[in-house]
């Protein structure tokens, strides 16, 4: 198993590059075509990491719980503070 680097969320896309590169998958390590269907993976939306990965491993990853999206990392987070509640009108 390759190794990935830990992040918090991640920003996940499909891709298809016209360039004729070849890249390593982050999550299976093995080689994935640039033009071929696959995912662009950013650990917490830093497009300076961003990593090319197969589809198919993108969607094993994310059930097995892996590779949180933002949305779902907001979800698990601690409540706000009261304070903000009060101010905001938010629940
Ligand atoms: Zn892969």
């Amino acid at each position: 198993m390759a190794k990935v680097e830990q992040a918090r969320w991640w920003a996940i896309r499909p891709v298809r590059s016209r360039k004729p590169a070849t890249y390593r998958c982050p999550l299976c390590g093995l080689r994935l075509h640039a033009m071929s269907d696959h995912m662009l993976i950013s650990p917490e939306g830093d497009g300076d990491r961003r990593r090319h990965a197969h589809g198919e491993c993108v969607l094993a990853a994310r059930e097995a719980g892996r590779l949180p999206l933002e949305s779902e990392w907001r979800a698990t987070r601690p409540r706000p503070p009261s304070l903000w509640r009060r101010l905001t009108g938010r629940v």
